[in-house]
């Protein structure tokens, strides 16, 4: 069984050598059949030249060097494209992450489970602007997705194949695979990893990851609850806005009928009016989303359904 680890790089000039000399050491102890992945994401340092020399000397090295810097998530993205691994790991490349770690994630998944994440128990990043809100983010992850895990953060992972397979990744989504896996009823679980404070180069990313995180999650929450019925939000939005309005504007036209009440000077009126509009702007929106569920599953052939297994019959892949 081929044991694939994908490591993403963005200027990681310092750290690249120290880390593949440590990793290697953890494989070569645990696996003979193993392969690196090192995605190179447009660095502009000496990272390139470095992956170069190192593959040069291991045929077990993959280099994927990219044109420009496109982001972890396509990194991640591109390395479980050219993984050819029954299990593929994931982690950081700057050290933070240790490989020590490795057999510990790899034991999990023996246990039977599709996907196994670290979880940074004692990290080593600055509070305020890292620690705390990822904390805060993991609590919201956790409650909005029903998929609860300590640590979304932690690039330390391990997948088996056909999870991994199964996705497609965009924006900084990276950390919801757990998320996105349980939508398509796969394990999982988490464990306790070391984790490191930098020593060399930088981190790239500032506290402006946490507004992308949360647009992430909104579009992941869709994607995992309504993206087969989306006229089940939206129409339900626009039922319940369009309804009210009707309510009030009926209410003010009986009152103006009736009881001669006059409709001038009451911004209850407007409201109505807005109420009315919206509705009949979500009930539509709905519907173009229902016609786009078709579009994106039926173009694709990608069933609503995930099976694991067919027991007898006509079976097929
Ligand atoms: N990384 C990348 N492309 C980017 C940003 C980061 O490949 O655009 C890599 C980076 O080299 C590192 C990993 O992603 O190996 C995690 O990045 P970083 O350590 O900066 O994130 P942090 O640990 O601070 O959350
Ligand atoms: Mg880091």
């Amino acid at each position: 069984m081929l044991l694939s680890v994908v490591v993403p790089l963005y200027n990681e000039e310092e750290n690249i050598q120290l880390l593949y000399d440590e990793l290697k050491g953890v494989l070569q102890l645990i696996r003979d059949d193993h392969e690196i992945i090192f995605i190179d994401d447009g660095s502009s340092d000496t990272s390139l030249e470095l992956l170069r020399a190192i593959q040069g000397c291991d045929d077990s090295v993959v280099v994927v060097s990219f044109r420009k810097n496109f982001g972890q998530t396509a990194a991640m993205s591109a390395g479980f494209d050219y993984a050819g691994g029954d299990v593929i790991i994931t982690m950081d490349g700057d050290l933070q992450n240790d490989p020590h770690d490795i057999p510990k994630l790899l034991a999990k998944l023996d246990e039977g489970f599709d996907v196994v994440t670290g979880w940074r128990h004692d990290r080593k990043d600055v509070f305020i602007s890292r620690k705390l809100p990822s904390m805060i983010a993991n609590k919201i992850i956790s409650m909005t997705t029903g998929v609860k895990l300590h640590d979304y953060g932690c690039t330390l992972k391990a997948f088996k194949k056909y999870v991994i397979k199964g996705i497609n990744l965009y924006g900084e989504m990276h950390r919801f695979i757990p998320a996105i896996a349980s939508g398509l009823g796969i394990s999982f679980t988490e464990v306790k990893v070391n984790h490191r404070p930098r020593r060399f180069g930088t981190s790239k990313y500032g506290i402006s990851r946490t507004i992308r995180v949360v647009l992430d999650l909104i579009t992941v929450k869709f994607l995992l609850s309504f993206s087969t019925k989306p006229i089940q939000v939206f129409g339900l939005m626009g039922l319940v806005s369009g309804g009210l309005g009707t309510v009030i504007a009926l209410i003010m036209t009986i009152q103006r009928q009736f009881f001669n009440i006059p409709l001038s000077d009451r911004p209850l009126l407007f409201l109505a009016v807005l109420l009315i509009f919206i509705g009949i702007q979500f009930i539509t929106l709905g519907l173009i989303a229902e016609l786009q569920a078709r579009t994106y599953h039926e173009s694709q052939n990608k069933p609503i359904y995930h099976v694991r297994e067919v027991l007898g019959g006509d079976t097929r892949e």
